[in-house]
């Protein structure tokens, strides 16, 4: 996640769209119930009116349903408006979801949702439910109902049936037939979704499916240029894994903002990878170019999800790499990224409390620790390239990037929950004496001063005057650690 600005851009308000009261008198004509296949499966068919303000939902269930049905969001609860099996009784809501117990196997239920009743326009929920104008982003944790426990292994299929003018923008992968499998980090972790009027961009990059939508009016960029700047960001990173990026489907969510800059960004994994940033609509395509935001957060997506007490860990890897791929990508100046790792780190220092690096990486959101964590998670990502890389003889790893491409081949995946750091690094099966990224970040991660850079700079022929300007030139010594790890060395100072 990216630090949010001291300024937010929460400031749109809305009018409420008319409630849902209307809806009432429709008894149940609406969502047809979708017709299972044998064998055991849910499949949702999801169906929202014109005015955006109500969804109707019909889940069946080869077989025997699950006991019953709730929110994943606990208050989202609110949102019900009534509830009945298919063909059979209305359910009475109880406090906490719905009671299936009426339900026959083979059964179908149908729930229908007050949507304004789940947007809000303030604060930290209206990142993920809020109308923009007359598009809605809504997250799937508070529409998508499930069991509890949540299903295991039980395929799950979606659809939805929409007013021709809306498209639904979800992260779950397509089916050929025009559904969705819906994965099981759906029910795990944090997932993005908007319905919009606006046409959705939809490329492949890097191949990844890509799908981009900007929500509300007003925007400044083409569709071209949003094009160019997310595709940028997509293959900038996918340069760490030989050009391919490492998940197939990528969703972006541009939420109006106000203003001229990118603000707020997120990335989330629940059912599948999104981007979620607020961007001002007056944005033009070289300010987002020189933003970092985006690339940071669409790297997120192709390191395998850490719980999130390891923020020193992800952030670390994110931070270090954001400007070492776009200087490799051939997007920034060599110059530009030493400078920009240099100045990071000493803000990483000069932010840093008494607190060890895990406790400050443990407790980060709550002690709004994000600079000494990124930083200083960047800084142990750095010891450790540059320890692998100088290496004689070399270790199993030569690089980082060889030891990041072997945890995203093991360890990214969507059937399986969010990784602890030691399971995570033990699935490399190193020797128990190996340089690498966990041992060398395990040196580290008790103390309480910032990892000492010196050694490494001096490795790297790195200098800086005291505004963290770099004095470098081309061909000094530590030029070939440098054009390792950057592509090429510094560009020559005027
Ligand atoms: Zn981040």
């Amino acid at each position: 996640m990216r630090v949010p600005p001291a300024a937010g851009g929460h400031t749109h308000a809305r009018t409420a769209l008319g409630l849902a009261v209307a809806l009432l008198g429709q008894g149940c004509a609406g969502v047809e119930a979708p017709r299972g296949s044998a064998g055991q499966g849910w499949s949702y068919v999801f169906e929202i009116n014109q005015a955006l303000n109500t969804m109707e939902t019909a889940v069946c269930f080869e077989g025997k349903p699950p006991s019953v049905f709730v929110p994943q969001v606990k208050d989202a609860r609110r949102a019900l408006v009534r509830a009945a099996v298919v063909d059979g009784p209305a359910l009475t809501p109880a406090p906490w979801g719905l009671d299936l117990s009426a339900v026959p196997p083979g059964g179908c239920v149908r729930y229908t949702l007050d949507l304004e009743e789940l947007a809000s326009s303030w604060g930290w929920g209206s990142r993920d439910r809020r109308y923009h104008d007359d598009d809605l982003v809504l997250t799937p944790d508070v529409w998508l109902w499930t069991s509890d426990p949540r299903p295991g292994a039980i395929p799950i299929t979606a659809s939805f049936r929409l007013p021709p003018d809306i498209e639904a923008v979800v992260p779950w992968p397509a089916l050929p037939d025009g559904r969705y499998r819906v994965p099981r980090t759906a029910w795990r972790i944090k997932a993005a979704a908007a319905f919009v009027r606006t046409d959705v961009i939809r490329f492949e990059a890097a191949g990844a499916r890509v799908q981009v939508a900007r929500l509300g009016e007003g925007w400044q960029m083409t569709p071209a240029e949003v094009e160019r700047w997310v595709r940028g960001a997509v293959e900038a990173n996918a340069g760490l894994f030989d050009g391919r990026f490492p998940v197939e489907d990528i969703t972006v969510l541009l939420l109006p903002a106000g203003g001229e800059e990118v603000g707020f960004g997120m990335s989330t994994r629940g059912g599948g990878s999104a981007v979620t940033l607020t961007v001002g609509q007056g944005l033009g395509l070289g300010a987002a170019e020189r933003d970092w935001t985006l690339y940071h957060e669409v790297l997120h997506l192709a390191f395998p999800s850490l719980q999130t007490e390891h923020a020193w860990l992800y952030e670390g890897l994110v931070t270090y790499y954001e400007p070492i791929l776009r200087v490799r990508a051939g997007l920034k100046p060599s110059r530009w990224a030493w400078e920009r790792l240099h100045d990071g780190f000493r803000r990483g220092r000069s932010t840093r409390t008494d607190r060890t690096l895990r406790e400050e990486s443990a407790q980060m959101h709550r002690i709004y620790a994000f600079w000494p964590v990124y930083w200083g998670g960047a800084a142990l990502a750095f010891l450790s390239d540059v320890e692998l890389r100088s290496a004689r003889p070399p270790g199993p790893f030569a690089s980082l990037d060889a030891e990041v491409r072997a945890l995203t081949a093991c360890c990214l995946r969507d059937d399986l929950p969010p990784w602890e750091v030691s399971d995570l690094l033990g699935q490399l099966q190193l020797p128990a004496d190996a340089q690498e990224l966990g041992s060398i970040a395990a040196r580290h991660l008790d103390q309480h001063d910032f990892p000492d850079l010196s050694d490494a700079y001096r490795r790297l022929g790195l200098r800086f005057d005291a505004e963290g300007k770099l004095l470098t030139q081309p061909g000094e010594p530590g030029a070939e650690l440098r054009i390792a790890i950057m592509g090429r060395d510094v560009e020559a100072l005027e």
